[in-house]
């Protein structure tokens, strides 16, 4: 069952690896991306309401910092999770990418701008590892990406 849980100052719905996001959460996301991201090992998908009656929407929490996400998603299912469990978390959205330098599209998880984590923005950053050049070419992906997917 999805989660609620408090992180940041903010109620998210929290999806374990074997959660499903119910098709009438309102949330606008990809069923075939969805189904690559739930049982990723530095992901786990969130939907947020940023205003009550807007409508949810929907990202992922990445770590790059070998939390181990199956565990995670025991405690979380416990009611034993605590808020330092995401002090290594980032928000990410699903993108379409493209190679400035040689035009190959690939799919990516990229750094999103303020959804949660905005006081401490700059030190999570600094502590993140990202993915930092085309798997293609080499050249910089010129966007703060956390994961390629293809
Ligand atoms: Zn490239």
């Amino acid at each position: 069952m999805p989660t609620e849980l408090t992180v940041a100052g903010k109620v998210i719905t929290y999806f374990t690896a074997d959660d499903v996001v119910p098709p009438d959460s309102g949330a606008r996301f990809d069923r075939l991306v969805d189904a690559r991201l739930a049982k990723h090992p530095r992901l786990r998908r969130f939907l947020v309401r940023l205003r009550p009656g807007w409508p949810a929407f929907y990202y992922v929490l990445h770590w790059s910092n070998g939390m181990d996400l199956a565990a995670l998603d025991g405690r979380v299912i416990a009611g034993t999770v605590t808020e330092e469990e995401f002090s290594g978390a980032l928000v990410g959205e699903f993108l379409d990418h493209v190679c400035m330098e040689c035009g190959a599209h690939f799919e990516v998880v990229a750094l999103e701008g303020g959804v949660l984590f905005t006081a401490d923005r700059q030190k999570r950053i600094s502590e993140h590892t990202f993915v930092e050049s085309c798997p293609f070419c080499g050249a910089s992906l010129r966007r703060l990406v956390l994961e390629i997917l293809t």
